[in-house]
């Protein structure tokens, strides 16, 4: 394990993480030229996006593109919506097959492969136990609640049929949310808007979920992450081009009761809170596979999960562990080139 490094050693990157000798934090030189837009509220988070655009009417649109894409994202696949796709399924899929969008039937064929690859860590039925936590309300299941969900959890008993394009529940008690990896579908679907704009370089930020096109004036842009208790402290600070990138944090949305810290990532084989590590930050090339890999250090432990993500070739992770240390993926250990 390594002590806490307040730095990464910039010249061990992979090529898309390019030197930078000066940090330039995102918002810090604002010009005429980038349009910036935060907007709290879609999907339950912040969202920001920065881009250059020639014509400063141009790039407000295309920022305005953008949220209503993300919006159109949300009122899918929300389970907190009770009109939405996602929760259709969940009320009907038991019972039968039910015909969905391409866009819905491929996050739920991506969030499998992401299951497989996790070993399981990462599982959309969580929710079977999941739904039965309010972490704003301090509200959890007790463990005879969870006993009785549990066998709901498994992403096998997701059956997907391409053809018809439907999806099946294996057996009753079975529930999806996307909360895992929604957030960095709607980033990639942002940056998909711009891309067809032809904004080329771009910043779209959705909570713990970024993707980035381009640079910023030849330098890259540099994204701070914060420590786990210290809201105000960067552990490190990663200069990124035409990369993605998701942070998962036990601080995020969490309650605290008698000692015992109850928080929104949910370890599949026991319905309880996931705490092996304390944040966990992937490195990769779309935000979609960055959100849906960064849960699963929490589920399985550092030395595990750094073991999948060293063998995932388009991977790199930075993570926390309870006692402070940060660890890192094989491409950015400080001192070792690829
Ligand atoms: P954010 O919601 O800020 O993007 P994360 O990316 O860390 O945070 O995702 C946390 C969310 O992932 C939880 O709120 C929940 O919806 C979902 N989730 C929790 N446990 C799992 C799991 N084991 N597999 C897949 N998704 C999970
Ligand atoms: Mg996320």
């Amino acid at each position: 394990m390594r002590a806490l490094l307040p730095l990464l050693d910039s010249r061990s990157y992979r090529d898309r993480i390019l030197a930078c000798a000066l940090f330039v934090f995102a918002t810090s030189s604002v010009r005429a030229e980038w349009v910036e837009h935060v907007e709290d509220g879609i999907m339950g988070t912040r969202i920001v996006v920065e881009l250059w655009s020639e014509d400063r009417a141009q790039g407000e649109e295309a920022v305005q593109a953008v949220l209503a894409e993300m919006r159109r994202v949300d009122q899918a696949m929300s389970t907190y919506k009770p009109t939405s796709e996602v929760s259709l399924v969940n009320d009907r899929a038991a019972k039968e097959p039910i015909k969905i969008s391409s866009e819905l039937f491929d996050l739920l064929a991506t969030s499998i492969e992401y299951s497989k690859v996790t070993g399981g860590a990462f599982d959309i039925t969580y929710a079977s136990v999941g739904f039965m936590y309010d972490f704003r309300e301090r509200v959890r299941p007790d463990e005879e609640q969870i006993r009785s969900a549990l066998p709901g959890i498994n992403y096998r008993h997701l059956i997907l049929d391409p053809k018809s394009r439907t999806v099946k529940f294996a057996r009753p008690g079975v529930r999806i949310d996307l909360g895992g990896i929604g957030k960095g579908h709607a980033v990639d679907r942002g940056i998909a808007v711009l891309q067809s704009r032809g904004v080329e370089h771009a910043l779209v930020t959705a909570g713990g979920d970024s993707r980035i096109i381009g640079d910023r004036f030849g330098n890259p842009w540099v994204v701070g992450i914060r420590h786990p208790d210290r809201k105000e402290e960067v552990i490190a600070r990663i200069p990124l081009e035409d990369a993605a990138l998701s942070t998962s944090g036990d601080y995020e949305r969490y309650f605290d009761e008698n000692g015992v810290r109850y928080h929104h990532i949910i370890d599949p084989k026991t319905g309880h809170s996931a705490s092996k590590v304390r944040s966990a930050t992937i490195i990769g090339p779309t935000a979609t596979r960055t959100d849906g890999l960064s849960k699963t250090a929490f589920v399985l432990g550092p030395e595990r999960a750094i073991e999948i993500y060293n063998k995932l070739e388009d991977i790199d992770a930075i993570l926390v562990t309870p006692d402070g240390h940060v660890l890192y993926t094989k491409g950015l250990e400080p001192g070792e080139e690829d």
